[in-house]
C-alpha cells in the first residue's frame, strides 16, 4: 500500500511527500485506513516504528478545516513528545491550513487560553493539563470525534489513569478512538472495554 492509495486529500499528501516520506511504514500501512474509515483502533507498537506520523496523518485526514473548532484531541504521557506530536502535525498539515496546539504543563495558561479562543481544529497534550483546560471551559470538546490515547502504557506508569478518565467523561458519546501501547496490562485492556467500539488490534 503506497500513500497515493490511501484515499488522502491531496494537500495532506503534498504535505507527506513534502516532509520528505515515500512509503508508509507497517503501522502507517495497517492503522491509517481502518482510522480514517472510522474503527476503533488498539496498536501496539513502540516509539521508532512510525506511531507519531501516523497519529498526524490520520489526524490531518479526519479533521474539516471549514470549522474552527477542536475535532481531534492527542493525549500523550510527556509534554515533550506532546510537542513533537504537535509539530509533525503542522508540518504534514501545512498545505491544508491545519492549526495544532500543544496543551502541556510548564507553558503560561494564559497562551492557551489565546490560541484555544483564536480557534484550533487538533489539541496535542497532557493529561493533567488537557483535563485543566476542559474543566475552565478553555478547550470545548462538543465537535470532538476522534481521541488518540498515545503510549497508553507509559501515561497509567505515570499516575495519569484518573485523567484520562476526566477527560474521556467530558467527550461526546460518538467518539472514536485510537490507542497506542507498547504493551497490554490488564488496566489498558480495562480502558479499552470501557471506551471503545469492537476494535481492530494492530501488532507491529
Ligand atoms: P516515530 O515512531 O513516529 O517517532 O518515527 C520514527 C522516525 O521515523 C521519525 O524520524 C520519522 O520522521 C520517521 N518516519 C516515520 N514514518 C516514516 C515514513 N513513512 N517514511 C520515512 N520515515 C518515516
Amino acid at each position: 500500500l503506497s500513500f497515493d492509495q490511501m484515499g488522502l486529500k491531496d494537500d495532506l499528501l503534498r504535505g507527506i511527500y513534502n516532509y520528505g516520506f515515500e512509503k508508509p511504514s507497517a503501522i502507517q500501512q495497517r492503522a491509517v485506513m481502518p482510522i480514517i474509515h472510522g474503527r476503533d483502533v488498539i496498536a501496539q507498537a513502540q516509539s521508532g516504528t512510525g506511531k507519531t506520523s501516523m497519529i498526524a496523518l490520520t489526524v490531518c485526514q479526519v479533521v474539516d478545516t471549514a470549522s474552527r473548532e477542536v475535532q481531534a484531541l492527542i493525549l500523550s504521557p510527556t509534554r515533550e513528545l506532546a510537542s513533537q506530536t504537535e509539530k509533525v502535525i503542522r508540518t504534514i498539515g501545512d498545505f491544508m491550513n491545519i492549526q495544532a496546539h500543544a496543551c502541556i504543563g510548564g507553558k503560561s495558561v494564559g497562551e492557551d487560553i489565546r490560541k484555544l479562543e483564536n480557534g484550533v481544529h487538533v489539541v496535542s497534550g497532557t493529561p493533567g493539563r488537557v483535563c485543566d483546560m476542559i474543566k475552565r471551559r478553555t478547550l470545548r470538546t462538543r465537535a470532538i470525534k476522534l481521541l488518540i490515547l498515545d503510549e497508553s502504557d507509559e501515561m497509567l506508569s505515570r499516575g495519569f489513569k484518573d485523567q484520562i478518565y476526566d477527560v474521556y467523561r467530558h467527550l461526546p458519546p460518538e467518539l472514536q478512538v485510537g490507542l497506542i501501547s507498547a504493551t497490554l496490562p490488564h488496566e489498558i485492556l480495562e480502558m479499552t472495554s470501557k471506551f471503545m467500539t469492537d476494535p481492530i488490534r494492530i501488532l507491529v
